[in-house]
């Protein structure tokens, strides 16, 4: 049934869903009711059972005609490397389309290829690209909801550069990912196609580069550095926004590019709209193509992006403290490493287990930076009021029916994640409650989001809008 079931579900799911999932799923062995898969590692397990577990149930019991259950073994591929028992096995590298289809079909008894010697095999003769991070790969970018459309977008570019989505322009606020995304393009373009012509710059870069290049006289060597391109990655393009004589230049740089069918792909801190002191003609040029955006991660994103990161670096987190990190920050990965980073080296330098009270006081800054201090009170209980149609008052009063009072406390759990505001304040500016009620409405929250899991999303959308409106007001 699983090769059956694999065969429906390929049909099922996008190319690259399927392969980012299943290229690593190996049957292992069946019992009554249940069957075993093998996987490479624990967070491969947890994504695939967060995401698939329930598909994959289903197709079964369509299939067999009976609930049949999955369980998991970990596994590396490597036959030599034996996995420890936290499935660490090394680096994850990319592997050809040709060996996963192989792979995932387990009666046609492939060579037992090891992931060591595909990798091998694969970067031998081209290791990576030098304008370009060896570990912004697909493999070690975590998709969630907040950057599936992205990640499948850059993923399908690699495949096929300068078909479909030509251009396409990945915008997100920072430590999102835009960076990790647009080399992931090129580490993987870079793989698949041979002597293909990677160009990855930053528009700073670009903007000196020209500037020299203007300097020296040397229009030309500039002129055909970026036109004879297979793949034009530029990172951070907000940075063009008033140089009218580089945004020149681009332009004619993305036309040739773009009649010859070459692929191209930008990422900005915002949608290309909001640029200001940006040619239209190159502001529409963007906006051409496919424009995708980066959200910030979800808790559930959060914490396999961190699960993974401990992983790659073999260290021992607890859950707990994984879940403090995460509860705590909530504006980007960057954020989440740097915390990561700093537990690591307390753990290493002092050689001591990280515990819950260590986490919270080394982190007690980082907790704090992400915080933005400057927005009122005023302004989230507005944004939080409009959002549940009540009225400004309404957050300030007395009355305690649950229309009203689930959303004051999710106003005062907002105070509280992103001001410096002391319960005593955040109780003062609610109708003179007392602080012991804003911790109990931040713990109330707290747990909601645990059953509910819309409340999550909700929360950080507000967030969203009281950081606008506190910005442009
Ligand atoms: P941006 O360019 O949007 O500011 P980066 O690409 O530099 O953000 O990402 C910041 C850090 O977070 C990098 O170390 C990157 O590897 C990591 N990161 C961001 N998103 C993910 C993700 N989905 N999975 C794993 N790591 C991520
Ligand atoms: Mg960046």
């Amino acid at each position: 049934f699983w090769k059956e079931a694999l065969q429906q579900l390929r049909h099922d799911l996008s190319e690259q869903e399927f392969m980012m999932w299943f290229k690593n799923l190996r049957y292992e062995s069946s019992r009554q009711d249940s069957i075993i898969l093998a996987v490479p590692s624990v967070f491969y397990r947890d994504q695939v059972k967060q995401r698939y577990q329930r598909i994959i149930e289903s197709k079964l019991q369509e299939l067999s005609g009976s609930p049949i259950g999955i369980d998991y073994v970990i596994q590396a591929m490597e036959s030599a490397v034996p996995t420890d028992n936290n499935g660490n096995n090394g680096n994850i590298k990319e592997i050809r389309t040709e060996e996963v289809s192989r792979a995932v079909q387990p009666n046609a008894a492939p060579p037992i290829q090891t992931r060591a010697s595909v990798a091998a095999e694969r970067t031998l003769p081209r290791q990576k690209h030098p304008h370009l991070r060896g570990d912004y790969t697909f493999e070690n970018f975590v998709i969630g909801e907040n950057n599936s459309f992205a990640a499948n977008a850059a993923i399908a570019i690699a495949k096929n550069p300068g078909t479909s989505y030509n251009p396409c322009l990945i915008y997100g606020g920072v430590g999102l990912g835009k960076t990790h995304l647009v080399q992931s393009i090129g580490n993987a373009a870079h793989m698949n196609f041979d002597a293909f012509k990677v160009v990855y710059v930053t528009s700073e870069t670009f903007t000196n580069e020209f500037i020299q290049a203007i300097k020296d006289g040397k229009n030309a060597q500039f002129k055909s550095r970026y036109r004879n391109v297979d793949l034009l990655l530029i990172d951070d393009i907000q940075f063009l926004q008033g140089k009218d004589q580089t945004q020149e230049e681009l332009f004619h740089t993305f036309n040739a590019l773009y009649d010859a069918n070459k692929q191209m792909v930008f990422t900005c801190d915002r949608p290309v709209s909001e640029l200001k002191n940006l040619t239209a003609r190159l502001q529409s040029r963007f906006e051409r193509g496919l424009n995708v955006d980066l959200q910030p991660p979800n808790f559930e994103t959060r914490y396999a992006i961190l699960k993974r990161k401990i992983e790659e670096k073999g260290v021992d987190i607890s859950d707990e403290v994984i879940t403090l990190i995460c509860n705590r920050i909530t504006t980007n990965v960057r954020d989440l490493e740097a915390a990561l980073t700093k537990l690591i080296a307390y753990a290493d330098l002092l050689n001591k287990r990280v515990t819950l009270e260590i986490a919270e006081q080394q982190l007690k800054d980082v907790f704090n930076n992400t915080r933005t201090g400057n927005i009122s009170i005023d302004v989230i209980q507005k944004v939080v009021a409009d959002h549940y149609s009540l009225s400004h008052n309404d957050m300030r009063g007395k009355k305690r029916t649950k229309a009203i009072a689930f959303p004051r406390q999710i106003a005062m759990y907002i105070v509280r994640e992103i001001t410096e505001y002391s319960t005593t304040e955040v109780g003062l500016a609610f109708g003179g409650r007392d602080h012991t009620t804003v911790m109990h409405a931040c713990q109330r929250v707290e747990s909601r989001m645990k059953t509910d899991s819309a409340l999550e999303p909700t929360i950080q959308q507000l967030i969203r809008s009281i950081k606008e409106y506190g910005t442009n007001s």
